[in-house]
């Protein structure tokens, strides 16, 4: 049960760290492509890393059965619903499920026209 224990330690700590370098990279940085860049991978990673490690800790079939469903919708989610802006810069996330974000909250520059800058490259 000890190593149990040790493997809920290290999964927290990685997931601190994980929330720290998203606040970093999302939040605080002003590289607007970058963000851009990283914000899929990003959100698919942790994803994975979520599964594999719930995954690892609960060994079971039944297990598996809730949580890739249920960090696949996560994922999903997180895909369609956080944007950066690519004007201004702002992580945006939004809360409503169902409804598309259009328009930046920061400085309402629309987001549908899959930012013109990335196009580029
Ligand atoms: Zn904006």
């Amino acid at each position: 049960m000890e190593n149990q224990e040790q493997l809920f330690f290290w999964f927290m700590a990685v997931w601190v760290g994980i929330g720290l370098i998203g606040i970093w990279l999302f939040q605080f940085s002003k590289d607007i492509e970058r963000k851009q860049r990283l914000i899929r991978p990003f959100i698919i990673g942790t994803g994975i890393l979520f599964a594999g490690f719930s995954l690892y800790m609960m060994r079971s079939l039944d297990g598996a059965l809730f949580i890739i469903p249920a960090v696949g919708l996560v994922t999903w989610r997180n895909l369609r619903n956080m944007k950066i802006c690519g004007s201004c810069g702002k992580f945006l996330n939004n809360a409503a499920i169902w409804t598309k974000m259009e328009y930046c909250s920061k400085c309402g520059a629309s987001l549908s026209d899959t930012n013109p800058k990335s196009m580029l490259h």
